[in-house]
Parts: C-alpha cells; structure tokens; sequence
C-alpha cells in the first residue's frame, strides 16, 4: 500500500469552473498531488480525453460528480455513469446514496455548513440523514487553509460527534478548486492508502476512502497505527473484539518530506495530539529530528482514536494535519 496525494474535490468549465481538465492536471502536478478528482456539479462530460490526459501529465484522474441540489451538495467518487438527482426533496437522501452505491461509488457531505442561499445554493446541508451508515465520508475540510474556518470546525466537530455514536465514516478536504489563479493560502491534500495491486485509479481510491485510509494535511503527512502483542492494525482498521487489550501501542509516524517544498511553517511548537472518544488521551512536543512517536494508550472502552498535528500556520494556532480513526470492536463478529 502506498500513501498517495489527492484533491477529491474540483471543477471545470463543465460545471462552474473556469478551467479545463488538462489544466486542472497540471495545476495539480504542480502542487505535488498524485491524483485529483474532478467532481463537476451534475455532470461527468469534462472526464472526457480523461486518459490522455493522465498520460500526458502523469497526474491519476479519479471520476466522480457533485451531487448539486437545493437542499445540499454530495460529492461523490467512483461513478461508473451519470445518474440524475437534481429533482432529488428532502427526503430522499439514502435513495441517491444507493444509486451511487449501485452504480460504483461512495457519497460524502460536501462543505455541509457552507452559507447557502442566496449566497450558494444548496450549499448548507437540509437533506434529512435517518441512517448515518450510509455516508461515507463527510468533507471536513473545504476551501483552502481549511483549518481555521468556522463552517469546517462545525463539519469537524459533527464528525467527531458521529464517531462517537459508534459510526464508521471517513474525513476527506476538499478544496473545491474552480480555477487556476494561484493562491497564498495553505492547500489541504488528502492522503489516501492505495492498494495498487488490482483496478483503475478510481476503483482504488474508492476501496481506500470507503475503507477510512485517508490521512488529511496542509503539511506533514501523519500516518498512525495501533499494536497489540499479535497484530498491527493501521487507519481505518477495527482491532476486533476478540483481539481487543488493556493498552496498546500507539505509533505515530510524521513524513516532513511530504511534498517538500511546497509549504513552509515555522519550525519550533508543533505538537502531536491523540484524540478519541474519550476525548484527548495524549499529547507531546514534536522534533524534527523525531519522526516516529510511541505513545502508550488505554483501551479501555475505547471505540476510535486519531492522530492530530497542531502548530502555528500564519501566525494562527492551528490543527495542520489529522488522520482518519481507527476502530475498536465493541462487540462480537465486526
Ligand atoms: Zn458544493
Ligand atoms: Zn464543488
């Protein structure tokens, strides 16, 4: 498995993008992603000259569309056809979320508490969820230098929220790219875990994020895994009930080369965070020099723990860098 850079959210002029996809490729070459996923509102024409393009610019473009309705954006990966939802009320969310399933893909809340109307139609999330199984993934992060922003913070705390009720649901960042004017702002990448052996592109980037192996940064990639006297078990894993211990192991590990170059944060104050559903559970400066951190953890009742990297970005304290959960069975067979 090999961790990969991607932006899962972006348009072109086929939606409300002022770019091609040819550009959106190699804007994302530039800034170091391995792949990007194009996401236009309702539609999947700009996908079109899709692998010439990645042949020209080595960039893995993943399909995929914006579910753009009034009462909410769902972004989705892995499609293998356009499906129709703009007529889609309040109510039929998990219809539209099996339809994506039917058809190859995996849905996520876009930017859920953006500002709506009449500033952004259906960009604030109405639609009625009564089963939290069926998202796959909720966008946390939206725009560029994510962290601070008040909506996101929301997002981040609902996610936090439904992991604590015991869902399993992926965290992605999005920056919802539409042009290609350069911006000062951090960029956010998530980092997906591909297992290269089998599918296309998309078909592994949707079995990594369906599997919750994502790690989301403006910086550092943050990798974490959990040891116990047999196992190993990475993001997005369950340790199963069986398997499940007093304590285990935490190993955080903190890749500064991660698309070196393109970001630059003070040296001094990051500090690594362990959170779950207990809340904090840990917390350490971090070395430069240090890129591997073995923090003892209880497991007691423990249901997910995460790895979060804090430090100062624009003069602002701020979470640079998260990884997605990883599960502890609370009961038999999962
Ligand atoms: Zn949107
Ligand atoms: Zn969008």
């Amino acid at each position: 498995m090999t961790w990969k850079a991607c932006e899962l959210h972006s348009h072109t002029f086929h939606s409300d993008g002022k770019q091609s996809l040819l550009e959106l490729a190699k804007g994302a070459k530039a800034l170091g992603f391995d792949c990007v996923a194009l996401t236009d509102h309702n539609t999947m024409t700009g996908l079109a000259g899709k692998e010439r393009i990645e042949e020209e610019t080595g960039m893995s473009i993943i399909s995929g569309m914006e579910w753009t309705t009034f009462y909410g954006h769902m972004v989705t990966i892995g499609l293998t056809e356009f499906v129709d939802w703009r007529l889609a009320g309040l109510g039929d969310i998990h219809q539209g979320i099996a339809e994506v399933h039917a058809h190859g893909g995996i849905a996520g809340m876009a930017h859920p508490f953006r500002i709506g109307s009449p500033m952004c139609t259906g960009c604030f999330w109405e639609f009625n969820i009564e089963d939290w199984n069926d998202i796959d993934y909720i966008e946390v992060w939206s725009g560029t230098f994510p962290s601070i922003k008040t909506n996101n913070a929301r997002a981040f705390r609902l996610w936090t929220e439904k992991l604590n009720e015991g869902f399993r649901i992926a965290a992605t960042s999005g920056r919802d790219w539409h042009t290609q004017e350069q911006t000062d702002e951090p960029v956010s990448v998530t980092y997906l875990n591909i297992d290269e052996t089998e599918g296309s592109q998309t078909s592994r980037a949707v079995r990594a994020l369906a599997a919750g192996r994502a790690s989301v940064t403006m910086g550092p990639l943050v990798t974490l895994e959990l040891r116990t006297a047999s196992a190993v078990y990475g993001i997005g894993d369950c340790v199963p009930k069986q398997e499940r211990s007093g304590s285990y192991e935490a190993f955080v590990t903190i890749d500064f080369q991660a698309r070196a170059g393109l970001w630059h944060y003070p040296e001094a104050g990051y500090t690594l965070v362990l959170t779950g559903n207990h809340g904090q559970m840990s917390e350490q400066q971090v070395r430069l020099d240090e890129s591997v951190y073995r923090i003892e953890i209880s497991g007691e009742e423990l249901m997910w723990v995460r790895a979060e990297l804090k430090g100062t970005v624009r003069g602002v304290r701020t979470t640079i860098a998260f990884t997605n959960a990883i599960y502890a069975a609370t009961s038999e067979g999962e």
